[in-house]
């Protein structure tokens, strides 16, 4: 479950220390490319493709191991910008990956949920 409050995000304090809330408040810089009422999407700091987008949502749900079925809603959107930024981006028909990394093992670093877009090189499988 989430950490209090709704899926939106609204009225919910952003969790300090926590970069992603940081450009949700648009309190940090960050190259946004696509807004809702529920998610942001912005260019990856440290791009490993030449598409590398951040769906994120504005509310803090620390990770995928948070998510239950409050979250549809939020899923959906996520999925759907996706969809939007991918064809925004010039990637929809040559291809994409939808990531969320999990845990250590997943490699996730940053500990609020984000969905990475990556695209415009074909993508090794298995991943690394
Ligand atoms: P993960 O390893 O799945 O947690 O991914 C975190 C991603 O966030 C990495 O690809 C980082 O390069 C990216 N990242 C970290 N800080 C920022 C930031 N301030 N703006 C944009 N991307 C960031
Ligand atoms: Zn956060």
């Amino acid at each position: 479950m989430s950490v209090g409050g709704d899926a939106t995000g609204v009225g919910r304090a952003a969790v300090p220390g926590c970069p992603f809330c940081g450009i949700v408040a648009g309190e940090l810089p960050a190259r946004v490319i696509w807004e809702t009422d529920l998610v942001i999407a912005f260019r990856d700091i440290a791009p490993v493709a030449p598409v590398h987008v951040l769906i994120v949502p504005r509310a803090h749900v620390p990770d995928a191991l948070s998510l239950d079925a409050s979250h549809a809603a939020l899923l959906a959107e996520l999925a759907v910008v996706g969809r939007r930024v991918a064809e925004a981006e010039g990637v929809a028909s040559s291809g994409y990956r939808l990531v969320f990394n999990v845990g250590e093992d997943g490699g996730n670093t940053v500990s609020h949920l984000h969905l990475h877009l990556l695209g415009g090189r074909p993508m090794a499988w298995p991943p690394g």
